[in-house]
């Protein structure tokens, strides 16, 4: 039997991939409007490199993290590469830290909420943005707190968390996220050197970061 969580985290996971790859030359234009134009590549240079089959068929949903983890973190340039990386890293910790491991692919949503924020954590702690300054994190810091409230709300109910409910109201939370970041001007990233040109530009990495979320509400 299966707990609550994403089904399949291999298939959530290149789903978005190829989401990603798709609308590389979408990103490339945003991050010519208001950056220097590499995100699209970046993207690609990592997510080109997943064996999406193989994601398919990972053992368990730390290994599967790890692949696209090593995908950013050995293959794509820019400040979004290291930053994916680092985040899809805590992401597999917390997979293997819930023992999510020996041969299983689901993923719960308390495990996936404590490995948002722990990722989230290690976003800014290495980036030393916050929520505002029209980066990823606009998309992140809503998401991980609407999955935080739909495991405090479980927890006060007795009832498990739904995934489909929790990973729903996360993914309307990081769309609503990016969306935002078209109102503001950048205070970090390349972004800000450009200041009041990027009003009106949405953040692709906080796009990206609402697209997995979107992904894994469709798998859960
Ligand atoms: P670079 O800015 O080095 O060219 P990319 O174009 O690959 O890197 O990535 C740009 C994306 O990285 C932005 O869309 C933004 O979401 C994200 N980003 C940039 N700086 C930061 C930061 N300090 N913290 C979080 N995310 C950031
Ligand atoms: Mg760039
Ligand atoms: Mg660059």
């Amino acid at each position: 039997v299966r707990p609550p969580g994403i089904g399949a985290v291999g298939e959530w996971l290149g789903a978005w991939a190829r989401r990603v790859i798709d609308e590389e030359p979408a990103l490339t234009r945003l991050d010519r409007q208001a950056g220097d134009g590499d995100f699209g590549t970046n993207m690609v240079a990592a997510l080109g490199r997943l064996d999406v089959e193989a994601l398919r068929t990972a053992s368990s949903p730390a290994q599967a993290f790890a692949a696209v983890s090593d995908a950013y973190l050995g293959h794509a340039g820019g400040t979004s590469g290291a930053l994916f990386g680092v985040w899809f890293r805590r992401l597999g910790s917390a997979a293997a830290d819930a023992g999510a491991d020996a041969g299983s692919v689901v993923f719960a949503v308390p495990d996936l909420a404590r490995g948002a924020r722990s990722g989230l954590d290690a976003i800014t702690a290495l980036g030393g943005a916050r929520p505002g300054d029209k980066t990823m994190i606009d998309a992140l810091d809503p998401a991980v707190r609407a999955l935080e409230t739909a495991v405090a709300d479980g927890r006060d109910t007795g009832a498990t968390p739904s995934a489909a409910a929790a990973l729903s109201s996360a993914a309307d939370a990081a769309v609503r996220g990016a969306e935002s970041t078209a109102e503001i001007t950048a205070r970090r990233g390349r972004a800000s050197y450009i200041g009041e040109a990027a009003r009106g530009v949405v953040d692709p990495g906080a796009l990206v970061m609402a697209w997995l979320f979107e992904e894994a509400s469709r798998a859960a």
